[in-house]
């Protein structure tokens, strides 16, 4: 069966703090100390020893730094999909428009058809601005695999969730929650996999045998932890000890996925 595995590609200069988001691009550029490059060249040797084309959604400023390490990726067969311009977390549709703005040097280039909101929260009135951006999917709600649906002309695929108690309601943000946490776990979400490590194949498995593809993502710092990181701190970790999964070096489950598991682009899942 073919699943979807996908990429959130991003700097390790773009947790939602304000001290970041205030920055302007050089600055994060200069922080970023080269993570961007150095990420993408690693992960791309990895996703070409086992032979899988794969969907990464990126941050469209990260394209004004280094065009060619996104040309390059997508000269590999690659998808290339969008994550918003600077990780702006979708309080408004005025802030998805302006991020689309932002970002039109690398929509002209690439016309990606997919998109995935910052932290998984979106609101389905956004779809209609996708749409008119040429998009013709999105990725942006935790879900099984049957919420699977089309809204206005914008296929919405929802990241996996593995149902424990109750019956998933569908609607408009189904982010990250203790609620979804306990009772419908989002097995495709990064933190998840990091949480699980080799154990989240055997829920992989289990959706499989249930008759679906999973739907998962993971982020490129987690493939590729950055070693000179400003972020997270001592301070920070201490008041966000749920953060510590993420700091966990992933690039062997990440390995374990792509050799156990058929691995598709998102753009794929609009044909099946
Ligand atoms: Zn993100």
């Amino acid at each position: 069966m073919v699943n979807y595995l996908s990429i959130d590609f991003e700097s390790w200069a773009y947790p939602n703090l304000p001290e970041f988001i205030t920055l302007t691009s050089e600055k994060r550029k200069i922080l970023d100390k080269g993570f961007v490059r150095e990420s993408a060249e690693k992960i791309l040797k990895i996703l070409d020893k086992y032979k899988v084309k794969i969907t990464f959604f990126i941050l469209g400023e990260l394209y004004e730094w280094y065009p060619d390490v996104f040309d390059a990726m997508a000269k590999e067969g690659h998808e290339l999909a969008y994550h918003t311009h600077r990780h702006e977390s979708l309080t408004g549709q005025k802030v998805l428009t302006d991020s689309l703005r932002g970002s039109n040097r690398f929509i002209e280039k690439f016309h990606p058809c997919g998109f995935r909101a910052p932290e998984i929260i979106m609101q389905k009135e956004y779809l209609e601005i996708l749409k008119k951006h040429g998009f013709t999917y999105d990725s942006s709600i935790y879900g099984p695999y049957s919420f699977k649906r089309t809204y206005g002309q914008i296929q919405e695929v929802p990241v996996s969730t593995y149902p424990l108690i109750g019956k998933p309601q569908m609607m408009f943000p189904r982010s990250l929650s203790a609620k979804l946490l306990f009772t419908e776990p989002p097995v495709g979400s990064g933190y998840l996999i990091a949480a699980f490590g080799r154990t989240i194949g055997k829920i992989y498995s289990l959706i499989n045998k249930q008759g679906s593809p999973f739907v998962a993502f993971i982020h490129n710092w987690q493939i590729v932890p950055p070693s000179h990181a400003l972020f997270p701190d001592a301070k920070y970790i201490l008041m966000h000890p749920l953060y510590i999964p993420y700091m966990k070096n992933c690039q062997s489950v990440f390995e374990y996925l792509l050799s156990n598991f058929e691995i598709s682009k998102m753009q794929n899942i609009l044909k099946s």
